[in-house]
């Protein structure tokens, strides 16, 4: 009698430490189980609490540190059809009736198949990128002149408060700037469960320098004096995107060593050898 409840197939095997993200405290990890438990909720106890499945999250903090990265890895988790996304600026350049238009669209499929599956249907996600943007002129009636982020904040409303019988719907707004979001959104109901995704501490850096150099080591091209500790210090204030890029950057260091004096690009004949040593990073970082 424990079959989960609606569009609600968590991957039993699914774990925090193969999301290759970096960096996540307890109190995220808290957060987000809860935001979800209710979706492995055995048949019935979540109208005997009177809860109803979380349907909105906004993921806010710095650039870079990983927000689209979560968005999606909790689409893999939740088993979820590929999201689909949409961002900010790009709905702003719209007419008012286009947008609200697109809008009605990302919805659609996801009321149908309720419709004709119930509770059999998936999960659809949506990942609305750079939130902010449309919410900066609720109410200023700027937009661009247009009203546009205006009524698409309406009409998201009105979406997310209209999906009251469908549990099929994940909304994961994202932004820069949580103090730009329109209060009206972040209610119960809506992009109700709010995670700050920050900066790295040392400790979440050397973990996603190890992330970003697993193959490398697995292929045996990291050099054996790469200090990880010794790199997540000096990388303070690093997001998890200039991590990424360090990575790039030392193997492009250790690459040259192996252009051709004089041509643009001709490769040594012992291109094979080619490792990424400390003083690679070291001279990325710089
Ligand atoms: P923005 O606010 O600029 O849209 P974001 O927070 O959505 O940024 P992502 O696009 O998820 O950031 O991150 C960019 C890339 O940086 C990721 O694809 C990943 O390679 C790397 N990255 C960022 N944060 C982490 C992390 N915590 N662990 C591992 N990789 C990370």
């Amino acid at each position: 009698n424990r079959r989960p409840a609606a569009n609600s197939v968590i991957r039993p095997d699914f774990k925090f430490e193969d999301m290759g993200i970096g960096g996540l405290d307890k109190e995220f990890s808290d957060i987000f189980r809860r935001a979800f438990a209710s979706r492995i909720f055995p048949p019935g106890l979540a109208e005997k609490i009177g809860i109803q499945h979380v349907r909105g999250i906004l993921l806010y903090g710095p650039p870079g540190t990983g927000k689209t990265l979560i968005a999606r890895q909790i689409g893999k988790m939740l088993n979820a059809r590929e999201p689909k996304v949409i961002n900010g600026p790009e709905v702003l350049n719209k007419y008012v009736g286009q947008s609200e238009e697109n809008i009605r669209k990302l919805f659609a499929d996801a009321e149908k198949e309720q419709k004709e599956k119930g509770d059999e249907s998936g999960l659809h996600i949506i990942i609305f990128d750079e939130l902010d943007a449309v919410c900066k002129q609720r109410g200023s009636g700027a937009g661009g002149g247009t009203g546009v982020g205006d009524s698409v904040v309406n009409q998201l409303l009105s979406k997310l408060d209209g999906v009251e019988q469908l549990n099929n719907i994940l909304l994961i707004g994202m932004t820069n700037r949580k103090d730009m979001i329109d209060e009206a959104l972040l209610r119960s109901g809506r992009l109700e469960v709010h995670m700050e995704i920050s900066l790295p501490d040392e400790g979440g850096r050397a973990q996603i320098l190890k992330i970003h150099t697993t193959k490398m080591r697995e292929n045996g091209k990291m050099a054996r004096d790469v200090d990880i500790q010794e790199l997540a210090k000096l990388t303070r204030n690093f997001s998890g995107a200039e991590i990424s890029g360090l990575v790039k950057s030392a193997s492009s260091f250790a690459l040259q060593r192996h252009i051709k004096g004089g041509t643009v690009a001709a490769l040594s004949d012992d291109i094979n050898e080619m490792q990424i040593t400390m003083a690679d990073f070291l001279g990325a970082l710089e």
